[in-house]
């Protein structure tokens, strides 16, 4: 009949139930974990949470486009790829974002501080000009999970780290079925081929059983050899990332419009009070721009790019660290610039009371519970 209890729903997107309430309490709806929902509802949950809904019993997650709007369609512009790297642990992810960071800041923009903001952005210079790459340095599959629990979708390009002396492990699987489950195409990087017991082929052929097979043996997956260590082959990479966005991904966004994006990470700054690291998805971030985080307010009082330089605005693709919220955001939420600022305000008090409404109506709840099972 297209009914589906809450839990259900849960456990078929991979999200926690706290986030189907929640969702529905943004809409006005109001559930409880041991409720069932009819189709519309559950149809509703599914999309706001980003999914689409297919037939009547499965959904699956939609392509890029959830940040865009129809008025979007005029103004579109290419944008770059967002790119988070996954593997097992020690295979060599951190050592790789920080090659990739270091040469490329080493060839241009010498000087230039790297501060850690979660998020970095490359430039590379290629037949057509300047290309950039957007780099998500999440603090392991922890942070990423989180993200993708809470709905957030950032990522367009997952690279997939693999030791070619260790292998395929259990992190590995993890994380194809992280990217498959949310659509992310994946290219794997085989690291570590400096290594004298490094077996490429091994782990080729380790991928196989995955469905990832390379392109040189007939499949569709871009494998590159690479050393993180020596520097080996990270163009080779890069080049291959910006093949796959431009040929199985169309990346716009309108960067004349009010923006929109999810929040990397957050943390209280003794001085400077909460500090975002924002990814700007769809619009253009800029100086002074009023924006809601979940229930949070704030205005834009200081924006710093990846190497810790204040800048004016923020485009499409690009990671920067936002001052001037009045709490501090988690990791995955959503936010939006807004030009009528007691519109923003009374969308987030509007928000705060319903989150308070709900935390009442959940403890509510969980009493009502423990005294049906005491009796
Ligand atoms: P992560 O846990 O995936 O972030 O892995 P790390 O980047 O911390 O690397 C784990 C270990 O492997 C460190 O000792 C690195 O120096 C080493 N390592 C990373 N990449 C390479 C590589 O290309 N060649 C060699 N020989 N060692 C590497
Ligand atoms: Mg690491």
């Amino acid at each position: 009949n297209g009914n589906i209890s809450v839990q259900d729903l849960a456990a078929r997107m991979h999200v926690p139930t706290t986030e189907i309430i929640k969702a529905l309490f943004m809409k006005s709806v109001m559930v409880n974990i041991n409720q069932t929902l009819d189709q519309p509802t559950a149809e509703l949950v599914a999309r706001e949470l980003g999914f689409e809904v297919q037939t009547e019993q499965t959904v699956t997650q939609t392509t890029r486009t959830e940040m865009l709007d129809l008025e979007d369609i005029e103004s579109l512009e290419p944008r770059p790829p967002v790119v988070t790297i996954m593997g097992h642990v020690d295979h060599g992810k951190t050592s790789l974002l920080d090659a990739v960071r270091s040469a490329r800041v080493a060839e241009g923009e010498a000087g230039g501080i790297t501060q850690h903001i979660g998020a970095y952005q490359i430039q590379i210079s290629g037949e057509e000009g300047e290309r950039k790459l957007t780099f998500l340095d999440t603090p392991g599959h922890e942070a990423f999970t989180a993200m993708r629990a809470r709905g957030a979708k950032v990522t367009d390009i997952t690279v997939l780290v693999v030791a070619a002396d260790d292998g395929v492990k259990p992190q590995t699987v993890e994380a194809i079925n992280h990217a498959k489950a949310a659509g992310v195409p994946i290219v794997v990087a085989i690291n570590k081929i400096d290594k004298p017991d490094a077996n490429p082929d091994r782990v080729k052929q380790e991928l196989t059983e995955y469905e990832l097979v390379p392109e040189e043996w007939g499949g569709k997956t871009v494998m590159v050899p690479v050393s993180a260590k020596q520097k080996l082959n990270l163009d080779l990479l890069l080049e291959n990332l910006l093949l796959v966005a431009d040929y199985e991904l169309d990346l716009q966004a309108n960067p004349n419009r009010e923006a929109k994006g999810t929040i990397i990470e957050a943390n209280l700054d003794k001085s400077r009070g909460p500090v975002a690291t924002a990814l700007v998805q769809n619009g253009t971030l800029h100086l002074g721009d009023i924006l809601v985080v979940g229930a949070i307010y704030g205005k834009v009082r200081a924006l710093y790019d990846d190497r810790g330089n204040r800048v004016d605005s923020a485009p499409p693709s690009t990671p920067v660290q936002v001052l001037g919220l009045t709490e501090v955001p988690q990791a995955g939420d959503e936010f939006e610039v807004y030009s009528d600022e007691r519109e923003a305000r009374r969308i987030a008090d509007e928000r705060a009371r319903k989150l308070r409404e709900s935390r009442l109506l959940e403890q509510a709840a969980a009493r009502s519970a423990r005294v049906s099972l005491g009796s």
